[in-house]
């Protein structure tokens, strides 16, 4: 038996430029054995060097984002979406808002700056360029006021290389926006501020030069000593008084870090950076590694930029393992200088290094072609053969795991996992006791599956919901939950993470909707299964059921279609990370409420629609009632991603084919015209008929409960020769 098992664990907390690097390369050349968890703020990162291009209208916002999803998927590695507000370099621990704490065996922090305001007065919101999903968001709403004509000055303040660029940029989309505009008549004056006696600071002068001159020639106003202290409604204020009409402020001067990092326990410099050696290992610290802006190289100290963070990458993946090996590390030396290529906002930019500079369209049409060439490794991945074991893994054929009882995880380890969650062992008896209330009915159920994602806390969220749909799909109440857990062969303390990660996301899941959990069964085996047994009570009367469909009902269904596709999409990482965020955030959504609104309004046939599809769901409605169905497949939602993965991919999930072959008495031309039918759910909506008259009233009602997707998708009729057919 050639099990896998995981001996170490890598935390990587942000998205950022190195980081990317890393996950590519831990994709062509994994290292066995270790469990890697990226933790980033959002599933796209966007790569600045082509941030100008899209503020001057070269670029779309899809272009300059690195989609750190399918990225993962390629890399192997698991991906929280969240914000790290903490981390506790004692302690091994990072702080991620709404989940318990993620534990590590070595750490790497890739989470950039913020800009510095920290001296200066705001009474106006300026828009900072960093973060930059944040300025993206403020970029489109000062582009809807720009097409109203709204604008009356635009200043950019900080003219370092980001500021010359974003300040020709905007002037490039304004100039645009007011040769193609009639609303557009009074063309906004653009500034740029800088503390410093000329833009560029650190440029050759040749360079500084010609952008003064570009500058000139199209009307931008250069404000040089200019400290500004103050920025009011109206007006940018220096330190000496001097004052200077701005409404609206574009912020691009000096970074900071972010202000948790203070207090993570972690040696930093004068300004809050975390210090780190010629190892980009966190001064004083064994296990913490820190790259890109965030980290000051206190050998080699070297000004805030992308260009550094990129060449830390490959040095990154290899100090991590040798770290992990028990190896000696490698010292990084950066580069000294580095090709800079600035844009002039059009389709034109100058080329600067070692004092030498160029310029032309051509350097723009170089620059593009190195940008686009880099993005490309993170969305066009290899295919990959099975990787070689490096010494890190630890197989456990040498002392063969155990089966029956044997393979259960330790008692000691499960109850200290459930008393930090307030479920306290010892209180529990052989099994569970509940006493069913008087004059109602019981329901029993059990479901569950491996592991479609890799975040055990949202992958338990999603299937507490998934199980407890079929008491809802009864119009009953889930009372107690019995959890059956497999978690992969692991270190203890990694097993211990991976369980409380797991069974936190199961009590928040299920006390949200009032459910005990009291009792289960955890064991280890070759990959992370969860599954629960149900049960709830319903009163007789209450009872919803799949056979009670009547003419002329119509059918309601409350979810969109086409998780099964998203995800076999996403095992191939194939998959966009917002396509399968929003799957997810739509099957962690209870179907409790729906079945609410059902129940008030009399509705007595129901089922939920999961793995045989929505066609396979409807049928055995149908049969059990000798009736058919006729659907409208306009009406049909779909989720975002699902339509591009099945026809532009031709992705579909495996279990399709066999939902299909299932469905014979659907008519057969939706089999060709309507794929979706048979694509399997994971905690899919509620499908439910309900008398036309109160269709509209149903509907609003399931949109003000959360189901925005909630649509009518035909009725209940008798048709001949068919069971299902569309209109
Ligand atoms: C307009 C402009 C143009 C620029 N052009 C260039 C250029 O051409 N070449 C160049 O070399 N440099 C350029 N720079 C500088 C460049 O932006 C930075 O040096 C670079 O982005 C730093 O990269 P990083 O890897 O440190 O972090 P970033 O690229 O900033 O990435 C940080 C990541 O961490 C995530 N994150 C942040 N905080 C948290 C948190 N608390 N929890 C979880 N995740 C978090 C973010 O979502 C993001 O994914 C430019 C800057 C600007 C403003």
């Amino acid at each position: 038996m050639n099990q896998p098992f995981i001996a170490k664990e890598l935390l990587l907390v942000g998205g950022g430029h190195a980081h990317v690097i890393l996950l590519r390369m831990l994709g062509m050349k994994p290292i066995p054995g270790l469990q890697v968890t990226l933790v980033s703020h959002d599933a796209l990162t966007p790569y600045s060097g082509m941030l100008p291009g899209v503020v001057a209208g070269h670029y779309t916002q899809d272009d300059i984002h690195i989609d750190l999803v399918p990225l993962c998927r390629f890399a192997g590695v698991r991906f929280i979406r969240g914000a790290v507000s903490h981390i506790d370099a004692a302690a091994k621990t990072v702080q991620v808002q709404g989940r318990p704490d993620l534990g590590y065996d070595v750490l790497s922090i890739n989470i950039g700056i913020t800009p510095s305001v920290s001296n200066v007065t705001l009474d106006q919101d300026v828009i900072a360029v960093k973060p930059i999903s944040k300025f993206l968001k403020q970029w489109d709403l000062f582009m809807q006021r720009a097409h109203k004509g709204d604008l009356k000055n635009i200043c950019v303040v900080g003219a370092g290389a980001g500021g010359v660029e974003l300040a020709l940029s905007i002037d490039q989309r304004i100039t645009s926006l007011y040769a193609s505009s009639s609303v557009v008549t009074q063309r906004p004056q653009i500034s740029i501020v800088t503390r410093d006696e000329r833009i560029l600071k650190g440029y050759p002068s040749k360079v500084q030069q010609k952008f003064e001159a570009v500058m000139r020639d199209r009307g931008i106003n250069i404000v040089a000593t200019f400290d500004v202290a103050e920025v009011t409604a109206t007006q940018i204020v220096s330190s000496d008084g001097n004052s200077q009409d701005a409404e609206n402020v574009f912020w691009v001067t000096g970074a900071a870090p972010q202000h948790w990092i203070a207090n993570s326990g972690l040696d930093t410099n004068e300004a809050g950076f975390v210090t780190v050696d010629e190892y980009l290992r966190c001064a004083g610290s064994d296990s913490v590694f820190a790259v890109g802006d965030i980290a000051n190289m206190i050998n080699d100290p070297r000004p805030k930029a992308g260009v550094y963070a990129v060449r830390q990458g490959p040095a990154l993946y290899e100090n991590i393992k040798r770290t992990l090996l028990g190896k000696k590390l490698k010292r990084f030396k950066p580069q000294k200088e580095f090709l800079s290529i600035v844009t002039t906002g059009g389709k034109h930019a100058v080329a600067a290094k070692n004092g030498l500079s160029l310029s032309g369209a051509w350097v723009w049409q170089w620059k593009n072609w190195i940008d686009k060439k880099f993005m490309k490794q993170f969305s066009q991945f290899p295919v990959m053969s099975q990787s070689k074991n490096t010494g890190l893994l630890r197989n456990i054929d040498s002392q063969m795991a155990c089966g029956g009882c044997g393979s259960k995880v330790s008692g000691d380890l499960l109850s200290s996992v459930l008393s930090g969650l307030g479920i306290e062992t010892s209180e529990l008896d052989d099994a569970a006791i509940y006493e069913v209330p008087a004059g109602q009915l019981m329901l029993h159920t059990v479901d569950g599956f491996r592991s479609f994602i890799d975040d055990p806390y949202r992958f338990s969220e999603v299937t507490v919901q998934h199980a407890l749909s079929d008491i809802y799909a009864m119009g009953g109440t889930p009372k107690t939950a019995l959890a059956m857990v497999t978690v992969p062969y692991a270190e203890s303390g990694i097993t211990q993470r991976i369980l409380e990660q797991l069974l936190a996301g199961t009590k928040v899941a299920l006390d949200r909707e009032g459910v005990e959990l009291v009792g289960g069964h955890t064991a280890e085996g070759s990959e992370l299964t969860l599954a629960f047994a149900i049960n709830g009570v319903v009163r007789p009367e209450s009872l919803m059921r799949k056979g009670n469909l009547q003419l002329g009902d119509s059918l309601i269904l409350t979810k969109p279609l086409g998780t099964g596709c998203l995800f076999a999409a996403d095992m191939q990482a194939r998959a966009k990370g917002d396509w399968i965020s929003g799957a997810l955030d739509s099957m962690s959504l209870s179907n409790r409420k729906s079945m609410e609104v059902f129940r008030e309004r009399g509705v007595t046939a129901c089922t939920d629609v999961t793995g045989f599809g929505l066609a396979g769901h409807l049928l055995e409605m149908l049969h059990a009632c000798n009736l058919s169905a006729r659907l409208n497949l306009d009406a049909l939602p779909l989720y975002d991603g699902a339509d591009a993965v099945y026809y532009q991919a031709s992705i579909k999930s495996t279990l399709h084919d066999g939902n299909r072959q299932a469905a014979q008495s659907v008519q057969e031309s939706m089999h060709r015209n309507f794929p979706f039918l048979f694509d399997p759910q994971t905690s899919g909506g509620l499908l439910a008929a309900v008398e036309a008259s109160q269709v509209e009233s149903t509907l609003i009602a399931l949109k003000a409960n959360g189901y925005a997707d909630a649509a009518c998708i035909g009725s209940i009729c008798a048709l001949a020769g068919t069971d299902i057919e569309f209109s």
